[in-house]
């Protein structure tokens, strides 16, 4: 139906108290899955993909692929570019069709974060109607997931953030709040849910203007993300389980059909496998029938 940038199907979520689900894929079966939970489930969507499968499969190949999806799909659609550091690749993608890009310089200093940000936020403005992401403080790896999660200085800072934003102009933001990259270690990740919200209040108290994201959506607790909603999450990105249904399922038919050599078959198995990992992740973000 739509093709839409993130922020303004995010700024619905954020007012309507629901958050939209940013799915990471590699491949034109990953993308059919998460189209086929987005159209069974009437959700809106953002399909994601990291720098690497982007450059190998190319940017202009994912767009066409994506334009097409989203012309049949009757959901509003849109395609990002998840942590991005090269600040020519972020414009790249913008020229290419991508409505979506982030630029992650959350590893510069301060200054050099707002700086390389802006420069990705005034281009990507310039090319079209497109949103631009940013990230401030440090979201973990999985090894270091607790060491982050209990170091403060590596969150996001509450004041730091509005400054950063009005700054760059960025039109979505991601604080890290002790969420993490990868699988969750202990059962109970400690996740700053109080800056988030102390975040919100300050970008958002009176009205929404510049939607919160969350990465290191795979593994958390359905109570959690729930909290995480309440608290202005409006975006949550999943990765790491796609990747583990994907090479699940193909694992699971390979293994059971040994003998078979229909790749078409693995590739229904797969598309199916996504579409019900995706479709989960959809009721439990409540964006499930707001499209
Ligand atoms: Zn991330």
């Amino acid at each position: 139906m739509s093709i839409v940038n993130a922020k303004e199907i995010m700024i619905e979520a954020a007012k309507g108290k629901y958050a939209i689900g940013a799915f990471n894929v590699t491949n034109l079966i990953q993308f059919e899955g998460v189209a086929d939970a987005a159209t069974e489930l009437r959700s809106p969507v953002i399909i994601q993909t990291s720098v690497k499968p982007s450059k190998f499969l190319r940017a202009e190949v994912l767009v066409a692929i994506f334009r097409t999806i989203a012309a049949a799909a009757p959901v509003p659609m849109c395609l990002h570019l998840d942590h991005c550091t090269e600040i020519a690749y972020c414009k790249k993608c913008a020229e290419a069709g991508y409505t979506n890009i982030m630029i992650d310089a959350s590893k510069k200093s301060f200054e050099e974060n707002i700086s390389q940000t802006k420069e990705v936020v005034d281009y990507c403005h310039g090319v079209g109607p497109i949103s631009v992401e940013g990230e401030l403080g440090t979201v973990g790896g999985v090894e270091d997931q607790i060491k982050v999660a209990e170091d403060e200085a590596q969150l996001a800072n509450p004041e730091q953030a509005v400054h950063f934003v009005e700054a760059t102009g960025v039109d979505i933001f991601a604080p890290a709040i002790g969420t993490a990259h990868g699988v969750y270690k202990t059962k109970n990740p400690k996740i700053d849910f109080e800056r988030l919200g102390r975040i919100n209040q300050l970008l958002n108290g009176s009205g929404v203007h510049t939607p919160l994201v969350v990465h290191g959506g795979t593994g958390l607790p359905p109570d959690y993300i729930k909290r995480l909603i309440e608290m202005g999450g409006a975006k949550f990105n999943v990765s790491t389980e796609l990747k583990h249904t994907l090479l699940d399922a193909t694992f699971e038919y390979l293994a059971a059909n040994r003998e078979e050599y229909e790749p078409g078959r693995v590739d229904v198995a797969v598309r199916d496998a996504i579409r019900k990992a995706v479709g989960q992740w959809m009721q439990i973000l409540g964006s499930a029938g707001k499209a």
